[in-house]
């Protein structure tokens, strides 16, 4: 490990025999960083709508069995399957009607059927149903050749939802279908965590706010933008410290005021090879932070550490870097911290490439790509045009990251490659 970066927080991992800063492999990054999360804990009640997007605190246990009772899932006629002949026509009696919220109140006695809608309880002596389009009905009777079997047609009490049953584990993070699930329930509040306050913000004498005429060198800030993108997306509370000059007693005090107000700190720019002394002595000057070279491109430089009991990421200054250091290694770190303990990885599918791509190994490199189907329905993927980490566009022009692994080198076309879907991420 490098001379002035020996923390005690990381030396504590820095005995593993992989820990190599100035060429740590995405994954060890991710290990490491994975060690020193502590989630929140505080938990609050919210009404079931509110909960969107946030971590559940809580097991969800089901009070009862949903669909609380045997119900019709076709327009038709309940029956019971054992009463007559498995084949040849059958003729029964109609007995009554069953609607969905409005039983039929009575049992079906032999050679009898109930009519019977979609969602209406099956009636007593019932168990399956035969579907309209397949009875010939005179109002009175129906005929029918083709039998149903027990059970056919009918959706069992409990078969979605059983009474006791873990219906979502604390830690899951609510989406529209858990909403829907949750009320399926009759429940209408729930325990989940606080969200998450994360501060973030530019460094760069070259910066300009827009808004103003840009000078000769200077460059609009964009990555504070993308920041609070990818923040908003992930329903923490944003707080937007605005841009700050390479200037170490302005970066001091932001950072020392933020620690004390917030549970993350991200910024962008200072952090690369050249500014890094600098930023390293007033880094470690306000607390534990590391300085690493990611085996990664883009996204080489990244800073990790603790400045009080906020957790820092100082991130490199390149737009597309910020975004790539951001998804492969904030965004899990911010969903550890907001309660959920093991978030999944991203899924990476395979597809063909249809270009060749420039790769040297010893890397991982996140290419940005387009996903897209040839004439017979097949998906394929191609690389967006330059690959330069300053090129923003080309992450609004693609729609996943064609992901090339550390060992690999120059892929051909029509090679496999490995992609990250984009959308739901950015
Ligand atoms: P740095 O990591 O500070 O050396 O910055 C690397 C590159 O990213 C430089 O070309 C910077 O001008 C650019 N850059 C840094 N911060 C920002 C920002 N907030 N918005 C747009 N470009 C930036
Ligand atoms: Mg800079």
């Amino acid at each position: 490990m490098s001379d002035n970066t020996s923390p005690d927080f990381i030396r504590a991992t820095s005995c593993a025999d992989d820990y190599d800063p100035d060429a740590m492999s995405v994954d060890s990054a991710r290990k490491y960083i994975r060690a020193f999360l502590n989630p929140v804990t505080l938990q609050e009640n919210q009404p079931l709508r509110s909960t969107l997007g946030r971590v559940l605190a809580q097991d969800i246990i089901s009070p009862c069995n949903v669909p609380n009772h045997d119900n019709s899932a076709m327009d038709g006629y309940a029956l019971n399957s054992a009463d007559f002949p498995q084949h040849g026509l059958v003729t029964l009696t109609i007995a009554g009607a069953a609607f969905a919220g409005k039983p039929f109140e009575g049992s079906i006695k032999s050679r009898e059927c109930v009519r019977i809608m979609t969602g209406a309880g099956i009636p007593a002596g019932a168990n399956a149903v035969v579907i309209q389009e397949q009875v010939q009905s005179n109002g009175k009777q129906i005929s029918f050749s083709t039998i149903p079997k027990a059970g056919q047609n009918v959706r069992r009490a409990g078969e979605d939802l059983q009474l006791g049953q873990v219906v979502l584990p604390a830690g899951h993070i609510m989406r529209p279908a858990d909403l829907g699930l949750i009320a399926s329930l009759g429940i209408g509040e729930i325990k989940v965590f606080r969200r998450l306050r994360v501060a973030f913000f530019s460094t760069g004498d070259e910066l300009a706010s827009i808004g103003n005429t840009l000078k000769s060198g200077q460059v609009y800030d964009s990555n504070r933008y993308t920041l609070y993108g990818m923040l908003a997306r992930m329903g923490v509370d944003v707080v937007d410290l605005g841009m700050v000059p390479d200037d170490p007693t302005l970066l001091e005090q932001t950072l020392l005021d933020a620690s004390s107000n917030v549970d993350v700190i991200l910024t962008s720019g200072g952090v690369s090879v050249g500014e890094a002394d600098y930023m390293k002595q007033l880094l470690n000057q306000l607390g534990q932070v590391v300085f690493w070279k990611i085996s990664l491109k883009p996204g080489r430089p990244l800073a990790y550490g603790k400045i009080g009991n906020a957790h820092y990421f100082g991130l490199p200054g390149n737009p597309v870097a910020v975004m790539v250091t951001f998804y492969q290694f904030v965004r899990e770190a911010l969903l550890v911290l907001m309660g959920r303990p093991n978030p999944a990885p991203l899924p990476l599918l395979s597809v063909t490439c249809t270009e060749p791509l420039k790769k040297a190994s010893g890397r991982t490199e996140f290419q940005r790509g387009i996903l897209y189907p040839d004439a017979n329905g097949i998906w394929l993927v191609r690389p967006t045009g330059n690959q330069g980490s300053g090129i923003l566009r080309s992450m609004s022009e693609a729609n996943c990251f064609i992901v090339l692994p550390e060992h690999c080198g120059n892929v051909g076309a029509g090679e496999t490659v490995q992609v990250q879907i984009l959308e739901g991420l950015i």
